[in-house]
This record gives C-alpha cells, structure tokens and sequence, in this order.
C-alpha cells in the first residue's frame, strides 16, 4: 500500500486547503474548486503508480480545460500573471492570488514544479506538439523570462497608474489575448528549436516564481547509486535537461523538474 501514499499526500493537501478555504472565504466554490483539482491530480498519480501510460496527460487535460475553459472563460477570471498582478494590486485575496499562493508560489515547496507537469494549460497543448523530447541543446536564453515577468508587471501597473475604467473587462481580453500570444510563441519556438518546452525554459515569466521555490521541493525523484549504471538512459528521456542522477539540490537543471516521470519509467535499473 506504501506506493499509493503519494495519491493520497496529494488528495489529503488539496482537500485542505479546500475546507480551509471554504470555511475562511464562506464560499462553496473552494470546496468543488480545490476538490476538483485535488481529486483530478490525484488520479494521475494513481493511475501512474498503476502504470498506466497515459496518466500523466489525462491529469493535464482534467485539470488545464478545467482552469482554462471553465475559471478562464466563464468565470472570467484572468488566472495568467497579469491577473495575480492585478487581484494584488486591489488587495483582493481570492481567484488569481490563491490559485499563484497554492500553485505557483507555496505549493512548489511541497510538489515543486508539478504545475507545470500536471496542469498548466499552455504545456497542456505544447505537450501534443512532435518533440517532446529536446533534439538539440538547451540555450543560454532564460534571461528572457525576467523581461516578459516585468512587461506583465508593467502592463497592470500602468493601467492602475491611468486610471483605466473597467479594468476587469480589460482583465479577461489580457486573458484571451495573453493565452493566444503564448500559444503562437509557444509553437513557433517549439519548431525552431525542436522542443516542445522551449516556450518553458525560456519565455514563460512564471518560472521566476516556480524556480526558486522547486529549488527546496519535498518531493523529487532520486537516484539509488548503488543501483545506476551510468547508461544516461534518463538525461536522454528528459524534456527538460535534468541531470537527476546528481541528488544534490544544485543538479544542473534541477530547478526546472516537471516531475513528469519519463526518466523513471524508462531507467532500465529501476534506480530511479
Ligand atoms: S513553465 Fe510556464 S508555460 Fe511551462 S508549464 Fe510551467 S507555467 Fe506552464
Ligand atoms: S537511466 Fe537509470 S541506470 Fe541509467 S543513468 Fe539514469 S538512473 Fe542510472
Ligand atoms: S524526466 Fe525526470 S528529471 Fe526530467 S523533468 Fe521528468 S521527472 Fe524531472
């Protein structure tokens, strides 16, 4: 039964902050929301403990067209970064500003970048694309991810500083345009440089938050030495040019785990 812990740590978490957040704000829907996400997620971690091949996807799209479709479009909540920006900026603790705190700022403390691996929409779509496994080396390029990070804050500051009216309605096109920019660039990049998550490693803003706090993430996968025989197996398999073989936190790369599981699935000494 030890194997089906993680499922249930995740299910255990999620249901929570679900009550927690239920209770406090006096809202029902934190309880469907983070209910929903939880049980969503922890099904995928099921399912992969069960082996089966596909579990890591169906949690994307559980999880990605949930948040997209359903808290993006109908609900009109801007859950991009621009909107963590703007629900900061009028001091309102909810949508946007709990969904960074739970899966983008604190929660990597616990699961590290299991967003970007289980839920994110724009990698939920990148995900389809043909390379999923880099064809060429990575680029010193990730400096550009602290340029998009400050446009997106620039963006809602000017807005507040003009006095803009209507700033929500602005909110939900910044949300449609925002996710239709980074979808073009995302798949334009993924061709040029023949990698699915280029757009991840090099433009996404959102990774100055994710990285520093995966750096001290509970969960992540290790490596048994006396088991592994160097065969590189694993640094071949990764989307995301981790060298999970080092189990020091300074890893090259190791900021950037998905927690996608590849290279577990696929070390021939199961030393992983
Ligand atoms: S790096 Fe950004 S775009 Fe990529 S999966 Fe994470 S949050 Fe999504
Ligand atoms: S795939 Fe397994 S055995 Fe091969 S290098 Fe990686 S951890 Fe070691
Ligand atoms: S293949 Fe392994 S090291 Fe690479 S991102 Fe996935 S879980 Fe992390």
């Amino acid at each position: 039964m030890r194997k089906y812990a993680v499922p249930a740590i995740m299910l255990i978490v999620f249901e929570t902050v679900a009550v927690v957040l239920w209770q406090t704000k006096d809202n029902l829907f934190y309880l469907f929301n983070f209910s929903y996400i939880g049980i969503s997620i922890s099904l995928g971690t099921f399912l992969f403990v069960r082996k089966y091949k596909y579990a890591r996807r169906i949690v994307q799209l559980l999880v990605g067209l949930y948040m997209m479709l359903y808290l993006g479009l109908i609900r009109g909540e801007n859950m991009q970064i621009e909107g963590f920006w703007y629900y900061l900026f009028t001091g309102v603790f909810e949508a946007a500003t709990i969904h960074y705190a739970v899966a983008k700022i604190f929660g990597p403390l616990i699961f590290g970048r299991g967003w970007c691996g289980y839920a994110c929409w724009t990698a939920m779509v990148l995900d389809f694309l043909p390379y999923k496994v880099p064809q060429q080396p990575r680029k010193k390029l990730g400096w550009i991810r602290y340029i998009t990070f400050s446009l997106s804050f620039m963006f809602v500051a000017m807005l507040f500083l003009a006095g803009a009216g209507n700033i929500e309605r602005i909110m939900f096109w910044a949300f449609i345009i925002g996710n239709l920019l980074y979808y073009a660039v995302g798949i334009i990049l993924a061709f040029t440089f023949k990698d699915n998550r280029a757009f991840c490693k090099y433009i996404c803003p959102i990774t100055v938050f994710l990285k520093p706090m995966s750096y001290f993430s509970l969960f992540r996968v290790k490596c048994d030495t006396d088991k592994c025989i160097s065969c590189g197996k694993c640094r071949k398999v990764c989307p995301m040019n981790v060298d999970v073989t080092d189990n020091s936190r300074k890893r090259k790369n190791g900021t950037e785990c998905i927690l996608c599981m590849e290279c577990v699935k696929n070390c021939p000494k199961d030393a992983l």
